[in-house]
C-alpha cells in the first residue's frame, strides 16, 4: 500500500528492511540494538555517526548542539520557553495554524506570549504577511512552526526577526530541503514523520542560547544538562536514536536534502495540479504560494462524497487519506518515504473516482 499517513508516518523502505535485517542481531553484538545499554562502545559509536550524518545532511555549524530528546513536540512547547525565557521574560509568537497555536498556549505558563500575528480570522488560509508582524525588539525569542501539519501551511522562506532567537518546530518538514540553521536559535522536531518513530524529539540549538540564565527547574527539563551529557542524562529512546540514523544515512544515499526538496515539489505539485484542475471537484483553498509540500488537506465538491472516497482509496492500496477532525474532508501527506510513484498512484485514483461519481 501507498502510506499517506500525517504521522506516525511511512518510513523509508530501505530504512525497515534494514531494521528488519538487523532485529536480532545489531552490529555483530549477538543482540537486538533495544538491549544494549546506551553507554556500551557499540552504541556511543553510533551516536557519534548519527550525530556526524545529521550535521554533514543539514549542514549544521558546529556552535550548534545536537539533542535526541523525548516527550513528544508537545512536551517542548513547554520546556522551550522554560530554557529560555525567565520570570518575566515575553516571547512573541507567530500562529498560523492549529500547531503554533498550541505551542503558544503550552508555552503561556512560562513566558508571557505576545501573539505578534495571526492568520486565524482567515481560517489559517494564508500565511501573515511579513510587514504586519508586531515583534518586540525584546522578546525572549520569535516562534513559529514552519509547517502546519493540519493546516497545509508552510513558510517557504526563513521570516526575518533582527537579533532575536528565531525558534522553529520543523516536526512535519525537517530534512523535506536544504536548511541554513544558522538562521535559527533553536530548531525542534518531534521524529514520526521525516525522521523515525514517535517518541523523539530533536532539537538544535545555539551553545550561547544553552547558557541563558533561567529560572529553577529540575535537570531533566534543562537542556544544557542534556547537552553536556550528550543526550544521555538518562536512558535515551535508543530504538528511535538508531532509526533515526538509519534514515539519515538512506537520505545520504539518495542526494541529501537538495534531492529531497526536488522531489517533494514534484509530489506535491503533481497533487495541487490535479486539484486545481479538477474544476472543482476537489479544492484546496490554501493560498498556493504557502501551500504546504508535505500535508495536502483537500475536499472534495459534495462531503456526502467522501466515506465512498475512503472506503474505495482504501481498496485501491491508498492508506491513511482522512482529513483532520478539525477540518474533515481529505489529507494527503507527501513526506520524504512517499515516492513520486505513489502520488501517481493517488491522482490516477482521483480522475477515476470524479469520473465514476461524477
Ligand atoms: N508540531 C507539529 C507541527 C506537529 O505536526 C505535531 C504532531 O503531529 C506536533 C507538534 C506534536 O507532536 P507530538 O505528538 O510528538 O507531541
Amino acid at each position: 500500500v501507498w502510506n499517506f499517513s500525517a504521522g506516525p508516518a511511512a518510513l523509508p523502505l530501505p530504512v525497515l528492511e534494514r531494521a528488519q535485517r538487523e532485529l536480532l542481531d545489531w552490529n555483530a553484538s549477538g543482540a537486538s540494538v533495544m538491549e544494549q545499554s546506551h553507554r556500551g562502545k557499540r552504541f556511543i559509536a553510533m551516536a557519534h555517526k548519527v550525530d556526524a550524518d545529521l550535521r554533514e545532511l543539514m549542514g549544521i555549524p558546529d556552535n550548534y548542539a545536537v539533542l535526541f530528546e523525548q516527550g513528544g513536540a508537545t512536551q517542548h512547547f513547554a520546556q522551550i520557553p522554560m530554557n529560555l525565557a525567565r520570570e518575566g521574560d515575553s516571547a512573541d509568537y507567530i500562529i498560523t495554524g492549529h500547531w503554533s497555536e498550541k505551542a503558544a498556549n503550552e508555552g503561556a505558563p512560562y513566558v508571557h506570549v505576545n501573539v505578534a500575528a495571526t492568520s486565524k480570522a482567515e481560517s489559517f488560509l494564508r500565511m501573515p504577511a511579513r510587514e504586519t508582524w508586531q515583534l518586540d525588539p525584546k522578546a525572549a525569542y520569535v516562534h513559529i512552526a514552519t509547517n502546519e501539519t493540519i493546516h497545509g501551511v508552510q513558510f517557504k522562506q526563513v521570516p526575518e526577526v533582527g537579533d532575536v532567537p528565531l525558534v522553529a518546530d520543523m516536526s512535519s518538514d525537517i530534512l523535506s530541503g536544504p536548511v541554513d540553521v544558522s538562521r535559527y536559535g533553536l530548531i525542534y522536531a518531534g521524529a514520526q514523520k521525516n525522521i523515525g518513530p514517535s517518541g523523539l524529539v530533536l532539537i538544535i540549538i545555539r551553545r550561547d542560547l544553552l547558557e541563558r540564565p533561567i529560572r529553577p527547574m529540575a535537570k531533566i527539563f534543562r537542556y544544557l544538562e542534556h547537552a553536556a551529557n550528550d543526550s544521555m542524562l538518562n536512558t535515551p529512546n535508543t530504538w528511535g536514536w538508531y532509526l533515526a540514523g538509519l534514515t539519515f544515512e538512506w537520505l545520504k544515499d539518495n542526494g541529501g536534502l537538495v534531492a529531497m526538496a526536488e522531489r517533494n515539489r514534484q509530489k506535491s505539485e503533481l497533487l495541487y495540479a490535479t486539484i486545481d484542475g479538477s474544476g472543482g471537484y476537489y479544492r484546496n483553498p490554501i493560498d498556493p504560494p504557502v501551500r504546504s509540500r508535505m500535508n495536502v488537506p483537500f475536499t472534495l465538491h459534495d462531503s456526502a462524497l467522501d466515506a465512498a472516497f475512503l472506503q474505495e482509496s482504501e481498496a485501491a492500496g491508498l492508506m491513511a487519506l482522512k482529513g483532520h477532525k478539525a477540518l474533515g474532508g481529505m489529507r494527503a501527506s507527501l513526506y520524504n518515504a512517499v515516492p513520486l510513484e505513489a502520488v501517481h498512484a493517488l491522482v490516477d485514483f482521483m480522475h477515476d473516482f470524479a469520473h465514476r461519481h461524477g
